[in-house]
C-alpha cells in the first residue's frame, strides 16, 4: 500500500519518455506536481519538483492491485481498471473484461510448485 522509490535505472523507459513530453511550464506557480503512469502491472508516481528553474523528479511506483486496493470480493482490475465485483460462481474476485484474476497470497504460493 506504499510508494517505493526507484532509482534512474529501474524506470521503464516509457515513463522517462512521458516524463519528458510533461509540459515543462506547468510548474509556474506550483512549484511541485504530481502525474501518475499507470503500466502493465505496476503504477508509477512522478513527483516533480521545480528549483530555481531546474525540474527535478522523483519516480515511485507500487503494484496496480495495491493502489487500486483491490481485495477479494470486489475492486479495480489492475489490468484494464474495469470495477470488478466477485459473482457467486467465481472461485476467486475475477475480471470478466480480461479475465485477470485476484488470488490470495496462499493460493499464488502454491501455483508455485
Ligand atoms: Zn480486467
Amino acid at each position: 500500500m506504499s510508494w517505493n522509490k526507484i532509482e534512474n535505472e529501474e524506470i521503464p523507459n516509457w515513463v522517462k519518455q512521458a516524463i519528458e513530453d510533461m509540459p515543462k511550464g506547468r510548474t509556474a506557480g506550483t512549484p511541485e506536481f504530481e502525474e501518475i503512469l499507470h503500466g502493465d502491472t505496476f503504477v508509477y508516481k512522478v513527483v516533480m519538483n521545480e528549483n530555481n528553474e531546474y525540474l527535478k523528479h522523483s519516480v515511485y511506483k507500487q503494484l496496480k492491485s495495491d493502489y487500486f486496493d483491490t481485495n477479494p470480493q470486489e475492486g479495480t482490475c489492475p489490468n484494464c481498471q474495469k470495477y470488478v465485483k466477485r459473482y457467486k460462481d467465481d472461485n476467486y474476485l475475477t475480471c470478466h473484461r480480461c479475465g485477470w484474476q485476484y488470488k490470495p497470497l496462499t493460493e499464488r504460493i502454491k501455483n508455485l510448485f
